[in-house]
This record gives structure tokens, C-alpha cells and sequence, in this order.
């Protein structure tokens, strides 16, 4: 079996996913990337996570042939190997359906520095326009708009983060929906106060220091 702890982590933080509320059902996805073998570990397309074993686990090249595996890979393959391709300093790349973000999404708005954990995405996380799932051109969407940014919302539908690590990835789309949700919240209460770019540049320098 290829990538057998590469497995174990994707069962390991589809639960997590699961149980942290980011996602319902089977929605979302999760992968991580061994750029030295050229293999991609990701998700299995529309198995419950609690269902989901590490043989689930789907092994694909970089181009998205499967190599090792019975069942089928998730249907947002496509933009988990754009984003490898676009990012050679991540890792790994979690896609939730998660509430808040979800929320932000479908007004197509942008998420702004409002809150300073938003420094685990960069200055803001941006807006993807809408495509239907599963499609290169959602990956292109994705890639173009995320930038050097760690997360980006697709309109209409929820939240990609990115990370050097899975668990990295993931701590960003947790915290990103935390933001989301103040977001969403402090917008009904009045004007969010939002950030400066130089206040966030500190944030981001101090995270990039002292890890995450
Ligand atoms: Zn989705």
C-alpha cells in the first residue's frame, strides 16, 4: 500500500473535519502531497468520514492518474493538484463546506483582516469566483485567486486552506471559520473594525517566526 501514513492522517483529520463541524456528511475534501514520489493522498469521493478507512484512501499522481487504490478519488481533484502545481510550498489542502465561510461565500463578498487569526491566511482571504464543482474551471478560480494567501473562499459553495503540513491546513480552515463567524456576527451588530496592513504584516512576521 503507497503512502501508508499519508493515509492514516487523512482518516486521522477527516474525523477531526468532521467532529470540528466544518463540514456535513461526506462534503469537503482533504489531501497532502509527497512532491518526492510525484503522489498525491486524498480523499475518497462520498464515504462518511467515520466510514472511511486508510485503504479508502485514493493515491494518485501529480497529473491525477490513480496508482494505488480501489476506491475513487474526490471529485475536487482537480483543484487539489492545480493547487500543488501553483504552490510549491504547500503541502496539503483541506476544502470544507463549513457554515460561516459558506455564508461569506454565497454573498460573494472577501473575508477582511478584522480579526488578526486571519494572518494564518495572509492580509485577507479572497474570493474564487463561482464554478461547478469538479471542474478545471473551478481549479483555475482557485489557483488564480488565491495568491500567496493560505485560504480562499469559492463563491457559492465554501472554503479552501492551504499548509506546509496537513494539520497546518487544517488549523487554517478551523480558524478562518472562526473569523468568518465574527465576521458575520460583528456585521449584524454594526461596522467591523477592520485591521491595518502594516498592524497585520506584524501578525503575519510573528506567526512566520514563531510557527503557527
Ligand atoms: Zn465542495
Amino acid at each position: 500500500m503507497l503512502l501508508p501514513a499519508e493515509r492514516e492522517r487523512i482518516v486521522h483529520f477527516g474525523k477531526k473535519m468532521a467532529t470540528a463541524g466544518l463540514t456535513a456528511g461526506s462534503g469537503g475534501n482533504l489531501s497532502i502531497v509527497d512532491r518526492q514520489k510525484g503522489q498525491v493522498a486524498i480523499s475518497p469521493s462520498g464515504i462518511d468520514y467515520f466510514e472511511t478507512r486508510p485503504a479508502d484512501v485514493v493515491i494518485t499522481d501529480l497529473q491525477g492518474s490513480v496508482v494505488d487504490g480501489t476506491r475513487k478519488p474526490s471529485s475536487e481533484l482537480f483543484f487539489h493538484l492545480a493547487l500543488y502545481a501553483a504552490r510549491e510550498d504547500i503541502g496539503a489542502v483541506v476544502h470544507t463546506h463549513s457554515t460561516y465561510a459558506t455564508t461569506l461565500a454565497c454573498l460573494n463578498w472577501e473575508l477582511p483582516p478584522i480579526h488578526y487569526m486571519i494572518g494564518l491566511s495572509g492580509l485577507k482571504v479572497p474570493l474564487a469566483p463561482y464554478a461547478t464543482y469538479g471542474t478545471r474551471s473551478l481549479a483555475r478560480n482557485i489557483t488564480n485567486s488565491i495568491g500567496d494567501n493560505n485560504a480562499v473562499l469559492l463563491a457559492n459553495h465554501g472554503l479552501v486552506a492551504v499548509g506546509r503540513t496537513l494539520p497546518s491546513a487544517f488549523d487554517c480552515a478551523e480558524e478562518i471559520e472562526f473569523v468568518a463567524r465574527i465576521y458575520c456576527q460583528a456585521r449584524m451588530l454594526g461596522k467591523p473594525v477592520v485591521l491595518t496592513e502594516e498592524e497585520m504584516q506584524k501578525v503575519i512576521d510573528k506567526f512566520t517566526r514563531h510557527g503557527q
